[in-house]
């Protein structure tokens, strides 16, 4: 049988970071040590307070099917919470429960985004907002952003050209994969007002606001006339080391929400039922646990800086958000004389075993982009084997 494909599946993308993990296991199931600072997933257990909620939960009979926007407690848990850190007011209507933060990205666009309609979006960014505004039929502009000497800066010159009567939707990751990009308040200000002036529609991918080293996380939703037309990204994934969990929650305008539950009731009937009571205790209970969390992450930022800054060439940018740090490797680049990214990159985990994601794998590089980056996610990597993987790719890049 000849097996005719929906023609949909060609707009869709992959996260291809994904395939950095498959060159990282093949080089280590060939007997090679890897150091995995690839991939933005956590080797930090969850705090055992949830484990243990989920656990009793279960045991309780929280088994069977809930309601497809959440069980009450929880959405009315997840209300307060980001009404508390966002100053401003949630109720539980204003919450649909997600199996985890990524799901509300289609889910949003399948709500607000007609076929056709201009949708920004960041690159570098989270790869999955590009691939789902074109498999769902809309079109993606892409915005950059420019490094200054306070980090990343959106690139408001490009905006500013580039919108057009057909642009309906804005996503805007603040605390941004994979750059740790964080707006100042004058860049929140300029993009809420862009967003009034033309009347776009924003999600907000909040997934790292408590992953945070020092000051305190911003929400735009705060501004005026933000929360009308603002859908936030939450999940419990980094906050709470609870990436395989599977839970997030969309929080938006009632009828948006109404629509995204609905959403859940023809793709998942609900979230899984005994993990909403985890979710319950880890917002209740949850602080501690995310503070030693953040502890960690913040220990692994330090010596990965460190060590990279010791590497002829290499200049970073420290964020005080995220999990990841994106190096200027220009230089080392340059001297190394290859000329595709992807086999540099591969050159680098042969030699020293080191696994990384090119900038490439956040979106396609424009033309003229001057400059070489690379991710390394430190969520995975503890501090000792950051120091030895960073210190054997320092020998090697010295060599050249
Ligand atoms: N947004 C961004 C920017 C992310 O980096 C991620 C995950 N790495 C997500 C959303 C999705 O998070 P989750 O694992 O909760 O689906």
């Amino acid at each position: 049988m000849r097996t005719v494909f929906a023609q949909r599946l060609s707009r869709m993308g992959v996260e291809t970071a994904f395939a950095v993990s498959d060159d990282a296991r093949a080089w280590a199931a060939k007997g090679h040590k890897v150091y995995p600072l690839h991939l933005g997933d956590m080797n930090i257990r969850t705090p055992l307070n949830i484990i243990e909620a989920a656990h009793k939960a279960a045991l309780d009979g929280k088994t069977g099917y809930c309601q497809a926007a959440g069980i009450p407690e929880l959405r009315d848990a997840i209300a307060a919470d980001a009404a508390r850190d966002r100053g401003i007011a949630y109720s539980m209507e204003n919450v649909s429960v997600q199996p985890g933060g990524k799901p509300i990205i289609g889910k949003f666009l399948m709500t607000l985004m007609q076929e056709g309609d201009e949708v920004f979006y960041p690159n570098p960014g989270y790869p999955i907002y590009e691939s789902q505004i074109f498999f769902l039929g809309g079109r993606g502009i892409p915005y950059g952003f420019t490094m200054t000497p306070n980090g990343f800066r959106i690139n408001r010159d490009q905006i500013e050209q580039a919108v057009t009567p057909r642009t309906r939707i804005f996503i805007y990751n603040n605390g941004q994969n994979p750059l740790g990009a964080e707006s100042d308040d004058d860049e929140m200000q300029w993009l809420a007002k862009f967003c009034v002036e033309h009347d776009l529609w924003l999600l907000s991918d909040e997934a790292y606001f408590q992953i945070r080293y020092s000051g305190k996380s911003k929400s735009i939703v705060s501004l005026p006339e933000m929360q009308e037309r603002t859908v936030l990204l939450t999940a419990f994934s980094k906050r709470f080391a609870m990436t395989g969990w599977r839970l997030g929650a969309a929080i938006g305008p009632k009828d948006v929400i109404d629509w995204i539950s609905k959403l859940n009731v023809n793709q998942e009937s609900c979230t899984n039922h005994f993990i909403q009571y985890a979710g319950i205790e880890a917002l209740k209970n949850g602080e501690a646990g995310t503070k030693e969390i953040v502890k960690t992450l913040k220990e692994r930022r330090d010596v990965l800086a460190a060590e990279l800054r010791k590497i002829r060439g290499v200049e970073v940018y420290v964020p005080e958000v995220t999990f990841y740090l994106f190096p200027d490797i220009t230089d080392v680049y340059t001297r190394r004389g290859i000329k595709d990214r992807q086999d540099f990159r591969k050159d680098a985990l042969r030699s020293t075993g080191v696994s990384f994601c090119s900038r490439s794998h956040f979106g396609r590089a424009a033309p003229n982009e001057p400059r070489t980056y690379i991710r390394f996610a430190y969520s995975g990597i503890d501090t000792d084997q950051i120091r030895e993987g960073i210190g054997k790719l320092r020998e090697y890049w010295d060599t050249f």
